[in-house]
């Protein structure tokens, strides 16, 4: 999933401040399971909207969409979506992921559209209220080579062939509260019989699949090509 979190409020105050018309955009996905941007953090932020508009002594509206997933035009056709909801506000506060921000833009290209949240990682929820990093989606996955877990987002260097050396009793030595990348591959290689694969050589990447080459795609040709039959 993709891990958010909120703003810090003045600052999203800061950037509202100047509309009095505010659509306020929920993400039904990610961003609501990892409670920073569902309805009901939706709802909360209305009302602080409003809230410190008045104290202000401004008149300010503030309207609500709730799509399932903000990244998906399949979810805009909603009536939330018509003139009597975003399309007739002033300002967009997304409460997506950055996708789903930009998304939203690409939507309502007269509009400003503002972040409410940070995006910060693909992770995994591991206890109420906890998410850990665990892919930086590098577009050429590795993980059958190092027992499912991934040097790239979990090594504090990033380290392809082993670990770094400094690492101490199991934990990294960027960061000592954070486990040794390269220990827990080693453990997880040695439990299920696969040691061997520490000797494997990993080349010198090519980084062309990911970020570094610029935005990346992916079309389905196999998908897109049914749709077309379908609607013909
Ligand atoms: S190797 Fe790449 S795709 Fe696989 S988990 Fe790591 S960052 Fe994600
Ligand atoms: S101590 Fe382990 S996780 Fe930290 S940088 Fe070195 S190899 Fe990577």
């Amino acid at each position: 999933m993709i891990v958010a979190e909120q703003k810090a409020i003045d600052e999203i105050l800061r950037s509202v401040r100047d509309y009095d018309d505010i659509a306020v955009v929920s993400c039904g996905s990610c961003v609501t399971v990892c409670m920073a941007g569902g309805e009901k953090e939706a709802a909360g932020m209305a009302s602080i909207i409003k809230l410190a508009a008045m104290e202000e002594g401004r008149n300010v509206n503030v309207r609500t969409a709730n799509p399932v997933r903000q990244c998906d035009m399949e979810f805009f056709d909603s009536p939330e979506f018509g003139e009597d909801g975003v399309a007739g506000a002033s300002c967009v506060l997304s409460l997506g992921c950055g996708a789903g921000v930009q998304f939203m833009a690409e939507r309502y290209p007269d509009k400003a559209v503002i972040p409410a949240l940070n995006t910060t990682f693909l992770g995994v929820n591991r206890d109420l209220g906890y998410w850990t990093e665990m892919c930086q989606g590098c577009g050429n996955c590795i993980l059958e080579k190092t027992g499912g877990v991934c040097p790239v987002a979990r090594c504090g260097k990033s380290h392809f062939n082993g670990p770094c050396g400094g690492s101490s009793k199991g934990r990294c030595e960027i960061d000592p509260d954070i486990d040794c990348a390269w220990q827990m591959i080693y453990d997880r290689l040695k439990r299920i019989g696969q040691l061997h694969r520490l000797y494997e050589i990993n080349e010198a990447r090519d980084w062309s699949a990911s970020r570094d080459g610029g935005p990346r795609s992916h079309k389905r040709d196999d998908v897109t090509a049914d749709r077309g039959a379908g609607d013909e």
